[in-house]
C-alpha cells in the first residue's frame, strides 16, 4: 500500500468533511493503488470522514473484496469498483450525500451555470434514477458507471452524488464544486428563479480558466491547510505536520 496515496486519501476525506459532506459515518472516497491498478484504497465503514487516519485505510479488489486492512468496507463499494473498472483513466471516486445536492436532485431541474461552479458541469450532469436505494451490488454499480459514462459527476436522485477524477484532488474538488453549484442554484430558485445564466461557450472557457487541474490542486492544498489550522486538528495524522 502506498503511504503517500493513503495520506492523500485521508486529506481528501478531511476536506469533504470540512465542506459539510460528512453524513454521520456515511460517505466514502477511493483511490486506485498506483502499484496495482486493479486494487483500490478506500475509506472503511464505521467512521466519519473527518476521523479517518492512514491506519484505517483498507484495500479492495475490483470485485469489492477486501485485500488489506482490518476495518469493514462500505456496502456501496460497487460504486467505486465498477467506475474504476469501466474507466481506466479514473484514479479516484467520491460518493457522499451533501444536503444541497440531495435536495436539488429531488427538484428534477437541470443544473445551470448560475455561478462559476455550475460551469464545471456545463457539458452535462447525469442523474441516476433506477433506485434511490443504496448501490449494494455489482450490477447496480455497473448501472451507475453506465449512467456516469464519460462525465465527471452525477446525481443519485434522492440519495447523493458521485464524482470521478484523474486524482483525489480532482474528484474531491469536483464534489465540493457540485455541492456549491446546487446550493447557489437553489438560492436563485428561492428568489424567483435565475433569469440569466452563463452561456455554454462562456461556461467552457471559465471551466478551463478556473477549474483546470492545476487550479483544483491549488484549491485542494488550500483546503488541507485550512483543515490543519483548525483548533480541533489534533489526531495523529496532523502531528506529522
Ligand atoms: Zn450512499
Amino acid at each position: 500500500m502506498s503511504d503517500k496515496v493513503a495520506d492523500k486519501l485521508v486529506e481528501g476525506c478531511h476536506v469533504l468533511a470540512d465542506d459539510g459532506q460528512g453524513d454521520l459515518i456515511w460517505g466514502h472516497v477511493s483511490v486506485r493503488d498506483p502499484a496495482r491498478t486493479d486494487r483500490l484504497l478506500m475509506k472503511p465503514a464505521g467512521i466519519g470522514l473527518e476521523e479517518l487516519s492512514c491506519d484505517d485505510v483498507i484495500a479492495v479488489d475490483l470485485d469489492g473484496e477486501r485485500t488489506s486492512g482490518t476495518r469493514a468496507r462500505h456496502i456501496e463499494v460497487f460504486i467505486h469498483t465498477e467506475i474504476m473498472r469501466a474507466r481506466p483513466e479514473v484514479k479516484a471516486v467520491v460518493h457522499t450525500h451533501p444536503p444541497h445536492a440531495v435536495a436539488f436532485s429531488s427538484l428534477c431541474r437541470k443544473l445551470l451555470s448560475v455561478g462559476h461552479e455550475g460551469s464545471m458541469f456545463c457539458d452535462g450532469l447525469p442523474v441516476f434514477e433506477r433506485t434511490s436505494d443504496l448501490i449494494v451490488t455489482a450490477d447496480l454499480g455497473q448501472a451507475v458507471a453506465t449512467c456516469l459514462a464519460g462525465h465527471n459527476a452525477l446525481l443519485l436522485r434522492n440519495h447523493g452524488i458521485v464524482t470521478a477524477g484523474r486524482s483525489i484532488e480532482e474528484a474531491v474538488m469536483t464534489a465540493v464544486l457540485l455541492e456549491k453549484a446546487c446550493k447557489v442554484q437553489m438560492l436563485a430558485e428561492q428568489a424567483g428563479g435565475p433569469k440569466v445564466t452563463t452561456t455554454l461557450e462562456e461556461a467552457r472557457i471559465k471551466r478551463e480558466r478556473i477549474y483546470n487541474l492545476q487550479s483544483l490542486q491549488a484549491a485542494f492544498d488550500y483546503c488541507v491547510r485550512r483543515h490543519r489550522a483548525r483548533p480541533h486538528a489534533g489526531c495523529a495524522h496532523h502531528s506529522h505536520g
